[in-house]
């Protein structure tokens, strides 16, 4: 090993110390069956801008579609909510419905503790396909949707997003960040929620930080798709760019190929320097160097069960910290005037050896001068 690599470990080592990157994640089964919903909605008040819970709703509903020209939704004024004999609230009479509630069915136990709503989706496996879906806004909150600006339009916005198929983000600028905050202004999509969109329901060519085409090194096609960014703003924008002081967050996702879902497998993470000495993300979370390219070691397990997609963790797991390689700060300046690439990619447990990867990296690099 040369004293050059040796250097650059250290460095990486520490960027990656400080957490992960794990962008929009697409929930399995999907997409909404004829990429189309209609609601009905029995949403009784009225917003703090004088706009009635309903009008609330369908400009929730614009928001997505104006982001995408190829979904439907739509809302109708009528109640729908009912309990089946069973019980099993209204998940399962093909009716998608929108409402207040404490309880489903007399079970109030989603709604006793901080939950401010629930998306409830019933799908079908094949074709894989969302039939149903029911939006439950906490009726012991309504206070709160009544109270303050913009908060019943984005958590409405959010658990549409779940309605169509998407899980939750950690970009602190995504829509679908698993915590709301109260009062904040007019929710707007993010690149993360477009890239989430483009992903189900476009063109992934439509995803600003698609990370160029899927490739497979067994020279097969694949549609697995890779994205991915650098920010220091919470992902309201994605850049290559950045000032030492800048505070760096990595995000990425790997999306499965359709024939690999439920399959057990790792994903990748390899770095590269300017003058081509790699390295590869460990399951410790740290890059150490590649010996050899053919054989890339885990950067951690993909999720078998539940997605379709995974996600890129570029560190350690921390439910209440932005995930960034941050403390750069410090060491940073001896990576100006250097570019580092990221290269996301996946491999199968039964078929080792083969990755399917992004043909483009993530790049970020700090400029001298
Ligand atoms: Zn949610």
């Amino acid at each position: 090993m040369n004293l050059p690599g040796t250097l650059q470990t250290l460095l990486l080592a520490c960027c990656l110390m400080c957490g992960p990157a794990q962008a929009f994640e697409l929930s399995f089964p999907a997409p909404l069956r004829n990429n189309s919903h209609t609601y009905y909605a029995h949403l009784p008040g009225t917003q703090p801008d004088g706009l009635s819970f309903f009008e609330g709703f369908i400009r929730s509903l614009t928001v997505w579609m104006d982001a995408s020209g190829n979904i439907r939704l739509s809302a109708i004024d009528e109640e729908r909510e009912v309990c089946s004999d069973a019980g099993q609230g209204s998940t399962q009479n093909g009716v998608n419905t929108a409402s207040f509630a404490d309880s489903f069915c007399g079970d109030d136990s989603y709604f006793s503790g901080s939950t401010i709503a629930e998306a409830l989706t019933q799908t079908s496996w094949n074709p894989s396909a969302i039939l149903e879906s029911d939006i439950v806004f906490n009726g012991n909150r309504k206070q709160q949707f009544e109270s303050f600006d913009h908060h019943f339009h984005h958590v409405a916005v959010h658990e549409i997003g779940h309605t169509l198929g998407f899980g939750h983000s950690a970009v602190r600028a995504s829509i679908m960040v698993p915590r709301l905050s109260q009062g904040r202004r007019d929710p707007v999509l993010s690149i993360d929620d477009l890239c989430a969109l483009a992903m189900r329901y476009g063109s992934p060519e439509d995803c600003p930080i698609l990370l160029g085409e899927g490739l497979s090194t067994n020279g097969l096609p694949t549609d697995a798709e890779f994205v991915g960014g650098a920010t220091d703003d919470s992902g309201w924008t994605f850049r290559e760019r950045f000032e030492p002081s800048d505070r760096i967050t990595i995000y990425g996702t790997v999306v499965k190929d359709r024939t690999h879902a439920f399959r057990r497998g790792d994903l990748h993470v390899v770095a590269s320097t300017e003058d081509g000495v790699l390295f590869a993300r460990h399951a410790d979370g740290n890059f150490h160097p590649l010996e050899d390219p053919e054989n890339i070691p885990s950067a951690g397990e993909l999720d078998v069960d539940l997605y379709a997609q995974d996600l890129v963790i570029m560190g350690t797991r921390h439910p209440d910290r932005e995930p960034s390689v941050g403390p750069l700060i410090g060491t940073v300046y001896q990576l100006v005037g250097q570019t580092i690439y990221f290269y996301l990619a996946y491999s199968l447990k039964d078929r080792p050896g083969e990755y399917y990867y992004g043909s483009e990296p993530i790049r970020v690099s700090w400029p001298s001068g």
